[in-house]
């Protein structure tokens, strides 16, 4: 026993050595990784770099596309200029064409060695601010393409592909602050060393109120696609904001509200003096990173929380299985034991009345039937055995047939009566006569009642009393087995239907016994659609009830594993 109780400690370490080394470690070890990582990675706001280089990224690319239109549009409108050979009536008259097609057009200017022509759209002569803006161009253009930097500009500009050059500026509309974009080229069709210049100056209300919005917009509707759902906002703004307050965007997409820009690109070329924001609408990148990582967080602690729940599952599977190995292995040594005992003494007065020296009758008699109580139990412990393992392979029948049960159960008792009394118990009967007939399957209940009395006398220590009841409650047929004996502790009382379950009890522990006994009546009871219960208080006694269901008893029929 020692050895056994060592062998079990031992097992239980070497299984908490194997799950604490194979499967706790790992997983502990895995948790522990990714908790950091994740702390690291909110440390290192990788996301949110990430999120940044995209930013840039779709930034330049914005602003390649919106030179690109506004390159496109001049060299249109260049294409329509007069050629510097024809009268000057006639170059106002082209321009005044010119830019009445052109509508996003504020003025177009020619400059022809020395003479410059500078018109302003048609429909807007009147207003007073591109009548300055007209006379400053007019007065000034001359004086400086004059100059050797308005020589040096032309060659640059036969030498550059476009030849086109942006020079931007702020200028003033009745609605405010605006910003003038002029362009200035060369025409096509002039040789290289003359000094004709010629430009356009694109409408700032035109800018403010139709290309830059087109713009964003479409960038916008281009790129949130690419953005998990984010909607993304963009914006136009001065590059530098005015002295001492923020920046205001001058035009910005749907959806831009109030918040900074996580990105703000300046622009040159086309459009220097200005700048490109974006930003996601409604949340902020920092926003955005932080609620992944408490996702992930939450998504790792219901993991982690996943493999403890498995590892707890599996320990206790395991201890389950070993606990049960143990069982098996003491049942193997119980029925051994039982099966020698009975053998032994058979035997032993099989072989003395073998020698004839018994000579009364009374001493014949008594040998006799120790013999035959002695094979009755061995019959009884066999048939347990044989039961159970049908049972276990799924092979046990049962045989339903319209049965007396009163009869059935006192005949049962009968054969026990007189071991009950030698015992020396008080044997209290209680069968109600008048029960009716149900299908049940004869041997296996009349196992169940054996099973039963026999717990009964076995557990049983000063008070010997047996009380055996068979009464009708309501739909069902009762059968109670009550002992005054050791009685089972509270916990054990749900354990002891399970195979090969014994109580840890100094009695149960010197009594002879398989553990089989009580899961075959529950068994038995299940199959015929009833069920078994216990009552019982330690030291007072037990009582077992089992019940057939009248109405189902009588439907069961073939067979049931
Ligand atoms: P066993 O062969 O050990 O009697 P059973 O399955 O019949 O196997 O019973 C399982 C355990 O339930 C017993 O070992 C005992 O601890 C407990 N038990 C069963 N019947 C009684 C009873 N009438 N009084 C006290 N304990 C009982």
């Amino acid at each position: 026993m020692k050895r056994r109780k060592f062998l079990g400690g031992f097992n239980r370490f070497r299984l908490m050595l194997t799950l604490g080394l194979a499967v706790l470690l790992p997983a502990a070890a895995l948790i522990y990784v990714n908790v950091s990582e994740l702390r690291h990675f909110e440390r290192d706001k990788v996301l949110e770099a990430y999120i940044n280089r995209d930013f840039q990224e779709m930034l330049a690319i914005s602003e390649k596309k919106m030179n690109k239109k506004a390159y496109a549009m001049v060299e249109e409108t260049r294409e329509l200029f007069p050629s510097p050979g024809v009268d000057p009536a006639e170059k106002e008259d082209k321009l005044d064409r010119l830019l009445e097609k052109s509508p996003w057009l504020s003025h177009a200017f020619l400059y022809d060695e020395g003479s410059i022509i500078v018109r302003t759209q048609p429909g807007q002569v009147s207003d007073k601010f591109l009548r300055d803006e007209r006379e400053t161009m007019a007065e000034s253009y001359p004086v400086w393409i004059g100059a050797r930097e308005g020589k040096t500009l032309i060659e640059g500009l036969h030498r550059k592909s476009p030849h086109i050059m942006f020079y931007n500026s702020q200028t003033k509309r009745a609605d405010g602050p605006a910003f003038l974009a002029v362009a200035f080229f060369v025409l096509p069709q002039v040789a290289d060393e003359r000094v004709v210049l010629a430009g356009i100056a694109f409408d700032p209300c035109y800018l403010k109120k139709v290309f830059f919005p087109g713009m964003l917009e479409e960038f916008v509707n281009d790129r949130t696609r690419d953005q998990g759902g984010n909607r993304l906002a963009m914006m136009i703004c001065p590059a530098k904001a005015p002295e001492g307050r923020e920046i205001t965007p001058m035009v910005a997409s749907a959806g831009w509200g109030d918040g900074k820009p996580e990105v703000l690109r300046k622009l040159d070329d086309v459009f220097g003096g200005l700048a490109l924001g974006i930003k996601y609408q409604g949340t902020s990148v920092q926003a955005l990173g932080q609620s992944w990582v408490h996702r992930s967080f939450l998504i790792l602690g219901i993991l982690s929380l996943m493999i403890i729940g498995g590892l707890v599952l599996t320990k206790h599977m395991v201890s389950k299985e070993m606990a049960l190995a143990k069982l098996k292995a003491d049942f193997v040594s119980n029925v051994s034991h039982e099966l020698r005992t009975p053998l032994a003494l058979i035997r032993l007065y099989a072989e003395t009345l073998e020698l004839g020296r018994i000579t009364t009758t009374e001493k014949k008699q008594q040998y006799y039937r120790i013999i035959r109580k002695e094979s009755e139990r061995l019959t009884a412990l066999i048939n347990n055995i044989l039961d159970f393992s049908r049972i276990e392979a799924g092979r046990k029948e049962y045989e339903f047939r319209e049965t007396d049960i009163a009869d059935l159960v006192r005949n049962t008792l009968d054969s026990y009566r007189y071991q009950i009394e030698q015992q020396g118990f008080a044997l209290e009967e209680s069968i109600d006569p008048s029960l009716p007939a149900v299908r049940v399957d004869r041997e296996a209940i009349a196992r169940a009642v054996v099973n039963l009395v026999n717990n009964a006398l076995k557990y049983s220590a000063e008070e010997k009393f047996l009380g055996v009841k068979l009464y009708r409650d309501n739909g069902a047929v009762k059968l109670e087995v009550e002992d005054h004996g050791i009685g089972i502790a509270r916990r054990d009382q749900s354990k002891i239907f399970e195979k090969f379950y014994r109580t840890g009890d100094p009695l149960v522990h010197n009594t002879k016994g398989s553990g089989l006994g009580l899961s075959l009546v529950r068994h038995i009871t299940e199959a015929h659609g009833g069920d078994i219960a216990v009552e019982s208080t330690p030291g007072k006694g037990s009582r077992f009830i089992l019940s057939l269901p009248l109405a189902t008893a009588t439907q069961q029929t073939g067979v049931v594993q």
